[in-house]
């Protein structure tokens, strides 16, 4: 008889956690709190104004790939690139900055404003991947503890 587990919360972290577990051939139950799943993965929509409750982009899409194949389930949805991004606007401004992916049409968008931009943005980019790998290797995939942020503040961690 298979084992049974229960899982707390529909959110990213217990869907897929019951989508491998049920992958290794157990019987899993989920409770939820809120009246719908997705946990902060949902959408609040008033006035005919839609907000993301929490997340936006996939940062880690890779992620997403690892589970469908560890689970051997078809993707159940295509990742498109967005592009632009977005628009922001900055407050006594009446301007609005689309943002790119593209680095080369975003120093279009920039130009008079950064000197250099594209080089600068680069340089940033090389160092922030950087950073975003480190904290993902020794912070993201290693189980909770108490110095979390502290760790991710100096880029380490002690384990
Ligand atoms: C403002 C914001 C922006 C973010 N932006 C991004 C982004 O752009 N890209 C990205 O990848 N990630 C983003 N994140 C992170 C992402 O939202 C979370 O990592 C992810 O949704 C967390 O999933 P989870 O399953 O761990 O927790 P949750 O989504 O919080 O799920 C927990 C679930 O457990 C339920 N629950 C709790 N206690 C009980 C109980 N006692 N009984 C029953 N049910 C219970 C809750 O109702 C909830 O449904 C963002 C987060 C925030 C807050």
């Amino acid at each position: 008889m298979a084992k049974k587990v229960v899982i707390v919360g529909t959110g990213l972290g217990g869907l897929s956690t019951a989508l491998r577990l049920t992958t290794l051939g157990f019987e899993v139950e989920m409770v939820e709190k809120f009246h719908q799943p997705g946990g902060r993965l949902n959408k609040l929509q008033h006035s005919g104004y839609t907000w993301d409750m929490a997340p936006t982009f996939f940062s880690m899409s890779y992620e997403f790939k690892e589970l469908i194949d560890f689970c051997g389930i078809d993707k159940p949805f295509e990742f498109y690139a967005l592009d632009p991004l977005y628009k922001v606007n900055f407050s006594n401004s009446k301007r609005y900055f689309t943002i790119h992916k593209d680095i080369d049409k975003l120093a279009e968008e920039f130009d008079g404003i950064e000197n250099e931009f594209a080089e600068k943005m680069y340089r940033y980019l090389e160092k922030t991947g950087k950073l975003f790998h480190d904290v993902e290797n020794r912070i993201i995939r290693r189980n909770f503890n108490p110095n979390y942020a502290l760790d991710i503040l100096r880029g380490n961690s002690r384990g």
